[in-house]
């Protein structure tokens, strides 16, 4: 077949596109991104812009579209959001008269993990994995901070993507032959998009990247991270920091389901962040500071000397209050310094962005002496870390403007003093107005032209305007060269002006020449400082968070924690952090919580809504509040160091996996009762209620068997079978214990308190009623209660013709003649009807009396 000959710039095109198929490729034509052939089809459907079509050499018009290159960025954007990838091919040359084509090269490929440009750029990461007979390899960056990890996760497909989402991976590349198809289905599954790459050697890279990690496996798998980042961006970013490896023995581990149940960042019915733990704790003033909380949620600690003295600082917080809230004034000065740090490594930074840095580190030697005064150990150490950058604050505050632009490409970014060259020129381009001023007053006077204006476009360069009217009135002796004529004026240009104007404008070009390459020696210069920049905005973020629980735990009368190694749990007087709070009228009913050397297992009984899944996550919130290092909303709270959280609670139909209620409870459970110890935290809420009641009852008995006999697990049942209570008489570490209700009148009351022994009953038609059933089928429930409970307590199946009848319901007030009247349809009945009607009601009425 002979192959379609196109035109030199489809060529080119095509030649571009070839090395990057898996992307849609933005072709520069001027002030356009063009794209052309399947791509065009593509883009102009998801960004619902126009398809047109071009000639594009001999064969069938090129079908095309294209965006606005000044507003790319929102196109880029939804792409990427959809998970596509975009390759930008920049003119690298400039367009000169009577070349025909100009260079293009791809600048760099935007993929859903290196969109730097994105708002929530910070929250999002780029992996690579890799897998070995035991391991999966995870090295982890995100691309906006240059912010690194590295984990090793056992080979175990549900832990890894637990472990992958609660990173918020959004992109993950593998080398070549990587086989895992199933997994990679998941991982698309759970919105992480995947590309193939095979890097270079470690040794291609600075090597202190990988120092801290332990095995050529993992390094390896570092190094075709960073190569798929520098063949990506095709630039050296400076700002990546060194692998920082996360043991797993180090944290306590959260999976994406007790995340979620728990409401750590996001509520779960509204998925928003309004009620989530994350929401009331984010006092922080920064960007920093608000990001290293959520890292911290999602990763609280299992060390001891860590969390005492983060209690420590908080408490010191308490006392000196002054300097509590100087922190705070001064913190809310810092920009997100991790983000700008990744602007002037990437070679994005503005003026604006250089003015945020300034005034983020003139804050520093404050803040220094602020962290120094509170002398706990923690915070020493913060104040150490702080560099004060004294040379850089004081380069930027001589250099760049107060208000400086957005562009770096129009000047004004530049502060008079900081470089005579460019205060000469701008001079010259200041003292050209007053010529031409001066020169508009001489040639009005000369000309006798009142109107006569002297004045400049870009287009023309600089004119001498006359109204059409007065036209005449320019004589040759002027030496005017027409220029230009409008409808109701004409320029012109004379010798002097034209010379004024030659020197003009190459002095502004000069300045503003001058001025970018001054900027960007600023930034160059910036780049050393990069690693400085980012010790302080760990040392900031940390401090911010600091002092967020240090006003929380205020601002709720918070209690410092106990943390110890036994087996223990003691809380007193506890509430959950959040429902009580949203609790305005402090109505909510504090709780104790006692789990002694003897007790393992906690079955919780007590009616609907009388508070029993509240009560476990106030538990389990507790301790993590405590992991991470916050005081807890409890009067006193003795804890151990629990290794791990496990949440079943309420129903999560995760119907777009195409999975059932029943399947979903199950495989949790599973994911809990394969993955515990002994030093774990279990919360199992209402375990097999989406079942038939036997099989529900049989599971949750054996699933408590298992829980006490084999794995030892601190562990939290709340069940509506009864039958189970009776499980204390067989297994010694488990104690029942009920959330208060008391019925009166027919009406539930709930006490929301929790006691010892197991619940009375279940209340579970009171709370029917409170729903507002039908009074007609409340009473047919009780009915058929007593029934249940008379014949083999419960366990018989009602027939389906029962012979108890439905109870009928009785008028109970004279209204009903009132409604028999209304209801009758009087233009249709008929006299005799209607006769009969009054017979029957008279009949009634006797009857009643
Ligand atoms: P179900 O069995 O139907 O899931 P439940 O027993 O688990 O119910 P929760 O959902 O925990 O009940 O709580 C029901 C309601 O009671 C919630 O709206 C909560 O705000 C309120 N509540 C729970 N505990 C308390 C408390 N200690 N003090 C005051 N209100 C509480």
């Amino acid at each position: 077949m002979v192959q379609p000959r196109y035109t030199p710039m489809i060529e080119q095109y095509l030649k571009l596109k070839e090395a990057h198929e898996d992307a849609i490729l933005f072709f520069r034509l001027g002030d356009f991104y063009e794209m052309f052939f399947a791509d065009a089809i593509l883009a102009s459907k998801v960004l619902e812009i126009q398809l047109t079509a071009r000639d594009g050499g001999s064969t069938e018009r090129i079908p095309m579209c294209g965006v606005p290159h000044h507003s790319a960025e929102t196109y880029i954007k939804r792409l990427i959001d959809k998970g596509y990838k975009v390759a930008i091919g920049e003119q690298v040359e400039e367009a000169t008269p009577g070349k025909k084509l100009v260079d293009r090269q791809i600048v760099r490929l935007i993929t859903p993990g290196t969109h730097v440009e994105d708002e929530h750029a910070a929250d999002v990461q780029l992996a690579s994995l890799a897998i070995s007979e035991h391991f999966y390899a995870l090295a982890v960056v995100n691309v906006s901070t240059g912010v690194t990890q590295a984990l090793k996760i056992p080979r175990d497909e549900t832990l890894l993507i637990n472990e992958m989402t609660t990173l918020q991976i959004r992109e993950v590349i593998t080398p070549s032959v990587f086989q895992e198809s199933a997994l990679l289905q998941s991982l698309e599954h759970h919105g992480i998009s995947h590309s193939r790459h095979d890097g270079r050697s470690v040794e291609a890279f600075f090597e202190v990247l990988f120092e801290a990690l332990p095995t050529e496996f993992e390094q390896k798998n570092a190094a075709r991270l960073i190569d798929y980042i520098k063949t990506t961006q095709k630039r050296t970013l400076l700002h990546l920091k060194a692998f920082h490896v996360i043991k797993m023995s180090n944290i306590m581990r959260l999976d994406g389901n007790t995340i979620r149940h728990l409401e750590l960042l996001k509520t779960m019915r509204q998925n928003q962040t309004h009620g989530s733990l994350f929401w009331l704790l984010n006092q922080t003033q920064t960007a920093l500071g608000s990001r290293f909380l959520k890292q911290q949620l999602l990763r609280p600690l299992i060390d001891k000397t860590v969390l005492n003295q983060r209690y420590e600082a908080i408490a010191a917080l308490h006392t000196e209050f002054l300097v509590r809230d100087e922190l705070a004034a001064v913190l809310r000065q810092v920009y997100d310094l991790e983000r700008l740090a990744g602007r002037i490594a990437y070679g994005h930074a503005n003026a604006r962005d250089l003015k945020q840095l300034e005034r983020s580190l003139n804050i520093i030697p404050q803040l220094k002496d602020l962290l120094t005064t509170l002398k706990t150990p923690l915070t020493l150490d913060l104040a150490d870390k702080l560099q004060s950058l004294e040379t850089v604050v004081i380069l930027l505050e001589k250099a760049i403007e107060e208000e400086a632009p957005l562009s770096t490409r129009e000047g004004g970014m530049i502060k008079r003093g900081y470089d005579v060259a460019l205060d000469e020129l701008k001079d010259l381009a200041l003292g050209a107005q007053d010529w031409l001023n001066a020169l508009e007053e001489g040639e009005r006077e000369r000309t006798g032209i009142k109107k006569l204006k002297v004045g400049y476009n870009r287009v023309f360069g600089y004119f001498i305007e006359v109204p059409k009217g007065q036209a005449a009135l320019v004589k040759d002796e002027y030496g005017y060269t027409r220029k230009q004529t409008l409808a109701n004026a004409e320029r012109y240009i004379n010798p002097a002006l034209k010379e004024k104007e030659r020197s003009i404008l190459s002095a502004e070009e000069k300045a503003l020449k001058l001025e970018s390459d001054l900027f960007l020696a600023i930034c160059e210069d910036l780049k050393q400082h990069i690693p400085s920049i980012q010790h302080n905005a760990q040392s900031i973020a940390y401090t911010d968070y600091i002092l967020a629980l240090a006003l929380v735990s205020e601002q709720h009368h918070w209690h410092k924690p106990t943390l110890h190694d036994d087996h223990t749990v003691t809380i007193k007087h506890s509430v959950h952090p959040v429902v009580a709070t949203l609790l305005k009228d402090q109505s909510f009913i504090p709780n104790d919580v006692t789990m002694d050397d003897t007790t393992d297992i906690l079955l919780i009984t007590g009616p609907n809504m009388s508070g029993k899944s509240t009560y476990m996550r106030q538990v389990a919130l507790i301790a993590i509040l405590a992991q991470i290092g916050s005081y807890v909303p409890a009067q006193e709270a003795s804890l151990p160091l629990f290794d791990q959280v496990f949440t079943r609670i309420g129903a999560s139909d995760d119907l777009s996996s195409g999975q059932s209620t029943f399947m979903v409870e199950m495989l949790e459970a599973h994911f809990a009762l394969s993955k515990a110890t002994k030093r774990s935290l279990i919360l199992f809420d209402e375990i097999g209620r989406g079942t038939s009641t036997y099989d529900g009852l049989a599971l949750a008995w054996a699933m408590l068997e298992h829980i006490h006999t084999t794995i030892g697990a601190k562990t939290l049942f709340s069940t509506h079978y009864h039958e189970l209570v009776s499980l204390e008489e067989s297994l010694q570490r488990l104690k029942n214990i009920h959330v208060k209700a008391t019925e009166k009148e027919g009406t539930i009351h709930f006490h929301h308190a929790v006691a010892e022994g197991p619940s009375d009953r279940s209340y579970g038609i009171q709370v029917a009623a409170l729903a507002g059933l039908p009074k007609t089928l409340i009473q047919r429930a009780t009915q058929l209660l007593h029934r249940f409970e008379k014949d083999n307590q419960g366990a018989s199946q009602p027939t389906l013709f029962d012979t108890l009848a439905w109870p009928t319901e009785e008028p109970s007030n004279s209204h009903w003649l009132e409604e028999a009247l209304e209801t009758l349809d009087l233009d249709s009945l008929k006299p005799i009807d209607a006769l009969n009607a009054l017979y029957a009601w008279r009949k009634k009425i006797k009857e009643k009396s």
